[in-house]
């Protein structure tokens, strides 16, 4: 795993509380949501965009963005990545967004 001192993702992977770990992967509520439930999965490996990312480090991402996704118990959820500032990446640390898409009133009548 390489990391890089001054990336917070690399800090969170050494402090913060896990929803889930494994060997290469870490996820994590995000600090600022936009939804509830709204979570990270990183990859332990530090790279700045998923072009970077070693194929060997992606194995455990999906089925923990799919864990993550049943577990906010929402039936319509996105998936998010986002690579470059004009792609309004923040954190030059590969992530993956989960979040919830609660039903509209509307959507339930
Ligand atoms: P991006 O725009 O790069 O795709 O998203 C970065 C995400 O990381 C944002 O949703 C932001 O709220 C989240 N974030 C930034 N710094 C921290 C932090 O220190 N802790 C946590 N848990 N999330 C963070
Ligand atoms: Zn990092």
């Amino acid at each position: 795993m390489s990391s890089l001192a001054s990336c917070i993702f690399c800090k969170i992977i050494k402090d913060r509380m896990k929803l889930i770990e494994t060997d290469t992967i870490l996820a994590f509520m995000d600090i600022g949501p936009i939804a509830r439930g709204h979570c990270l999965v990183i990859p332990k490996y530090h790279a700045a965009k998923l072009t970077d990312l070693p194929d060997d480090q992606m194995a455990d991402i999906l089925p923990a963005l799919k864990k993550l996704a049943k577990a906010t118990g929402a039936e319509n959820y996105n998936i998010l990545q986002n690579n470059g500032r004009p792609a309004h990446q923040e954190v030059d640390h590969v992530h993956f967004h989960v979040i919830p898409k609660p039903a509209d009133r509307g959507d339930q009548e």
